[in-house]
């Protein structure tokens, strides 16, 4: 998002990292670890408003009751959970295959892209829950939650550049062998 200008800066031998030509390589695995840990705290926080969106409905009641009685509403609260649940997962792979030291970049792209999409498809389900308020932050502030995440989807490389190393590593294992 901005211009870095390198102009005569000499680095000593001792400052490399990794092995001189292993730049990709260095670079790929930090991307590894990014993409895998980078929105892990947010997933925490959607699921904390997820909790208190749940009570805000239960206590909140037209004439005939509860606002969790509609499935419209239960339903779509529901659906958020199985987004983050399975968001969840694929975070937990990736960072299982860092911990056992497999260079899976495909698992760390889904992850992100994953999470990334489950926490602002959350953001967006909460606020039409709540509606005027989730929109004046009672008790969860989703406008501001959907302003925050949105960001998720293009830092650490767009879902696109996800996809595309997602579709790599399919063709790597199923038409290069
Ligand atoms: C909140 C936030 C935090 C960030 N933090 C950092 C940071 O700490 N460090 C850092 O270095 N950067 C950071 N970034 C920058 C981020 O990594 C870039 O914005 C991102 O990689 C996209 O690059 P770009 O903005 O240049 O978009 P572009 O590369 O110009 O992309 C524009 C559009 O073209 C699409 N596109 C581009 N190439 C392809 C392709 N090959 N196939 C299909 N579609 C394609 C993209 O998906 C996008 O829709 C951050 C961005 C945000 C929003």
């Amino acid at each position: 998002m901005g211009i870095v200008k390198l102009d005569r800066c000499r680095i000593p031998a001792t400052a490399v990292l990794g092995r001189p030509r292993a730049g990709l390589k260095v670079f790929a695995t930090a991307m590894q670890w990014e993409r895998t840990c980078l929105l892990a705290g947010f997933l925490g926080a959607a699921e904390r408003d997820l909790g208190l969106c749940v009570r805000k409905l239960h206590d909140r009641s037209d004439r005939e009751g509860s606002m969790l009685r509609h499935q419209a509403v239960s339903h779509r609260l529901a659906r958020m959970q199985v987004k983050l649940d399975g968001a969840r997962l694929l975070a937990h792979r990736a960072a299982w295959n860092i911990d056992q030291g497999h260079a899976d970049y495909a698992a760390a792209a889904t992850a992100k892209l994953a999470v990334s999409e489950a926490i602002v498809d959350c953001a967006q389900d909460g606020l039409r829950l709540l509606a005027g308020a989730g929109w004046c932050g009672e008790p969860v502030d989703f406008a501001k939650a959907l302003a925050d995440t949105y960001g998720g989807l293009f830092a650490s490389g767009t879902s696109e550049i996800q996809l595309e190393v997602i579709t790599r590593h399919l063709q790597s294992g199923h038409l290069e062998k």
